[in-house]
């Protein structure tokens, strides 16, 4: 079996870079609003308003005023901000080896189903997060993984294509969407596997 030695690397964020909880969201919003905590799981979770704010059909006042509207929280935008966008955790291993790809000068970009409260928050969080080389969030491209567009997005921002492009995702219809296009993907599960899988590849 012939290996192609990839010339760029992909990341997604979730459970990737980052792991998170929007039961933390739920935790600090329930008292301070109308809804029961089953309401807001399902309203934190992959509902259509949630699909509306990260494929960019609403931005981040739009997003508020439905939430306003549907839970009657009584705080500001700004501290919903903080209650929706504080919920993640880093990955030191998958954090060291971005770091290392950078040293070594491998290109890395990040492809992300994402929204603008969420981003704003990480950018002021994670020092790690100024320093890939490129960025692809679904709610700038107006389209959510695993549509080829958010793919080409990519592609066209990278100048790369099919296998000089090695991809992982925790969730397995991103990967499949990735490998349709002739990318070296990995379902992500562990960090320790998905490096050692890009070691095995020459990265
Ligand atoms: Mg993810």
């Amino acid at each position: 079996m012939s290996i192609h030695r990839p010339r760029a690397v992909v990341f997604d964020i979730g459970n990737v870079l980052l792991d998170f909880s929007y039961g933390k969201t739920v935790d600090r919003i329930k008292s301070r609003c109308k809804m029961n905590e089953a309401e807001l799981r399902e309203l934190f979770g992959a509902c259509d308003l949630f699909n509306r704010f990260e494929s960019g059909e609403l931005d981040s006042a739009g997003y508020f005023a439905e939430i306003l509207n549907r839970t009657c929280f009584d705080g500001t935008l700004e501290e919903f901000g903080e209650m929706f966008g504080d919920i993640f955790t880093e990955v030191p291993e998958m954090v060291a080896w971005h770091e290392e790809l950078r040293q070594r000068d491998i290109p890395t970009f990040i492809l992300s189903n994402t929204n603008e409260l969420s981003i704003r928050w990480i950018r002021q969080s994670y020092p790690f997060f100024k320093h890939f080389t490129g960025y692809v969030f679904s709610h700038e491209v107006g389209a959510m993984k695993p549509a080829a567009r958010i793919y080409e997005a990519i592609e066209d921002m990278a100048k790369l294509r099919g296998p000089d492009l090695f991809y992982m995702d925790d969730r397995e219809e991103n990967v499949q969407g990735a490998a349709a296009r002739g990318w070296q993907a990995v379902h992500h599960a562990r960090p320790a596997q998905t490096i050692e899988i890009a070691r095995s590849l020459g990265l």
